[in-house]
């Protein structure tokens, strides 16, 4: 598996929204690019410089789901390697949300107040100690934070945002072309020169036919996204293609972070036979139990049809463990949608329903099947979970280091 990461800048104002909720009144664009609308770009921009959908190389990068197309999320020009939903267990003071100034700038009265990751006390039921934020002559309560972070160079996070404005113009029939009568309407549009960041993953057998496409749109400058692209909107450039070597941009492999910190001390009444681990969702997930229900947990319904999906166990290894039981979760659910860079004409498409990026899994299994169940989270961060993989869905951390340590950030 070769994992590529993407940097996009915008060129013009980029709509992240669908046509149908563009109809009327004004609507606001999402703030990622969802892999399935990736996909499409650039399948578009591979089509409009010549290329046959039915060549070879075509369907090896759009129709065998050798290549995952993962979300883009936004990013700022100092932030390093990649950008994370925040999780749930993300907490910030109400008042002054936000992470801690950098260090070396001067203290100001408008500085946030923080934001710590209560996974840990949530677990061991402490967290009352962290509900108020402790902010000299604060004492406000904490709240989930929601949206993104990334990391800059030294060490200290940030909160990636784009500029936007808003655009007011005629609808355009989706059936004809044209303006639709008496129809105006405003749009949100994120700025031009906004970036985003995110990866795609590619099997080894791929992997030439893969960098050859992105470097073929990069250089032709053709990536077009979103709504009003004959109005000359969502003109997208690649700013960079990058190899990386560790999972999504983390430098520690998973061997090595699984179990830190050691969750299990932190639940009490579990069998010393057992021990703990989390999983994270860096995109969201769409799962179900064998019956075809949405789950919106990782409970033993949705790691049955998991296991059942795994493939083969590697080399050395006789069966996928058979222990794995939910324990504990932080998550939230939503209806999506099927993004398609096919140009419809307002046929609504279909709804599904996806457990929330960011949300946040503990599991536990028995020590006994420790080497097994390493394998199985090593075989599924590497393929995802869940529907849909190849737009992106069902990308996964086991042991984040973000919930590491409960310090202020
Ligand atoms: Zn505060």
């Amino acid at each position: 598996m070769i994992v590529y990461r993407l940097t996009l800048r915008t060129r013009s104002p980029l709509v992240l929204a669908s046509r149908q909720a563009a109809q009327g009144g004004a609507t606001r664009s999402r703030d990622y690019i969802p892999g399935s609308v990736l996909r499409g770009a650039l399948a578009g921009a591979l089509l409009r410089a010549g290329h046959s959908s039915d060549s070879a190389w075509f369907q090896t990068l759009f129709s065998q789901e050798l290549v995952r197309y993962g979300c883009l999320y936004p990013t700022e020009e100092e932030a390093v390697t990649a950008t994370w939903p925040l999780p749930p267990t993300a907490w910030s003071c109400k008042i002054q949300s936000g992470f801690l100034p950098q260090q070396g700038t001067l203290p100001s009265p408008e500085d946030a107040h923080g934001v710590l990751d209560t996974l840990v006390s949530q677990l061991a039921h402490t967290w009352l100690k962290h509900e108020r934020c402790q902010h000299d002559g604060c004492g406000s309560l904490r709240e989930p934070l929601g949206g993104y972070y990334a990391q800059r160079e030294d060490g200290s996070y940030l909160q990636p945002t784009h500029s936007r404005r808003l655009i007011t113009r005629t609808a355009i029939s989706g059936r004809w072309g044209s303006a639709r009568h008496g129809s105006l309407h405003t749009v949100e549009a994120i700025e031009d020169g906004q970036a985003f960041v995110g990866f795609v993953h590619v099997a080894d057998s791929a992997a030439q036919d893969a960098r050859r496409a992105l470097q073929q749109v990069r250089d032709t400058g053709a990536l077009r996204l979103g709504l009003g692209l004959s109005r000359g909107l969502g003109q997208v450039d690649i700013s960079s293609i990058d190899e990386e070597e560790g999972h999504l941009g983390l430098a520690q492999p998973l061997s090595e972070r699984w179990r830190v910190p050691d969750l299990s001390q932190h639940i009490s009444g579990l069998s010393a036979e057992r021990f703990a681990f989390s999983i994270t969702l860096y995109s969201d997930a769409i799962l179900l139990d064998d019956f075809g229900r949405y789950q919106v947990a990782l409970n033993e319904e949705a790691w049955r049809r998991i296991l059942r999906y795994a493939g083969q166990p590697p080399a050395g290894l006789a069966n996928w463990p058979q222990s794995i039981r939910y324990h504990w979760g932080a998550t939230a659910a939503h209806p999506v949608y099927n993004w398609r860079f096919a140009p419809g004409w307002g046929k609504r498409s279909s709804e599904e329903l996806a457990v929330t990026r960011g949300s946040v899994f503990v599991c536990t299994a028995l020590r006994q099947e420790e080497a097994a169940v390493l394998a199985l989270l090593e075989r599924l961060e590497a393929t995802g979970i869940g529907r849909r993989r190849a737009e992106g869905f069902g990308q996964i951390v086991v042991g984040h280091p973000w919930h590491r340590e409960e310090v202020l950030r």
